[in-house]
């Protein structure tokens, strides 16, 4: 499998991430954080010096042309298909009860979960391989793609952010994206503009639309 096109290259992200040249260009409002260790490790492969206790969790996709650039005894780490929590709820509670105060969510270019239409049958294929009968496996796929499919990898992360805001008020949600050509972390440019306008309101009615009842949606 190759790389995928780096994406200050691919007009889909044009305008929309905000690169991280230099540690100065780390914004103020992750000075001091773990988030800011993140983004020094990952760009510019400073080491994470580990505190021996977790100080973060990362939330990112299953995609495995991604590795994490931290060591043991720093950060819990969640892994999913797209790199939305839907789901994994139980686990948040359980990494915030251990004094979490920082979650990052790295989206990526090149998502599998963007061509899930084109992937549906052959996954429903590998569970009838698996043993599962065929219409059961067919159905399987059929519901779990309305869930994960995302049309674009920036905008689904807005959406996920949004609604883990809602579902989680207290702890601080960074949102990043990573760029599988060069590995190096960027800002979405829409969360950016929140944190420096002082406006990362939830409540604002200019938010996209995340309806209640999908705020917790357990398997
Ligand atoms: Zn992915």
């Amino acid at each position: 499998m190759t790389l995928p096109l780096a994406i200050d290259l691919d007009p889909r992200y044009h305008g929309r991430l905000v690169d991280i040249e230099t540690p100065k260009d780390i914004p103020d409002y992750w000075k001091g954080t773990p988030v800011e260790n993140l983004l020094l490790a990952q760009n510019f492969n400073k080491k994470i010096d580990a505190a021996g206790k977790p100080e973060l969790l990362i939330a990112t996709c299953i995609e495995f042309r991604y590795a994490l650039p931290i060591p043991s005894m720093y950060a819990y780490v969640i892994r999913r298909a797209s790199c939305r929590l839907i789901g994994s709820e139980f686990s948040l509670a359980y990494v915030l009860s251990r004094g979490v105060d920082y979650v990052a969510m790295i989206g990526h270019n090149d998502c599998g979960m963007t061509k899930v239409p084109e992937a549906a049958p052959s996954m429903a294929e590998a569970l009838v391989k698996e043993g599962w009968h065929r219409d059961r496996a067919e159905e399987f796929i059929r519901y779990q793609a309305a869930r994960y499919t995302m049309e674009d990898e920036l905008s689904a992360l807005e959406h996920e952010y949004i609604r883990l805001r809602r579902l989680f008020k207290r702890v601080h949600f960074a949102p990043l994206f990573v760029c599988l050509a060069d590995q190096r972390l960027y800002i979405p440019k829409w969360f950016h503009d929140r944190m420096l306008s002082g406006k990362d309101d939830i409540t604002d009615s200019k938010e996209p639309d995340v309806r209640d009842e999908e705020l917790l949606t357990l398997m």
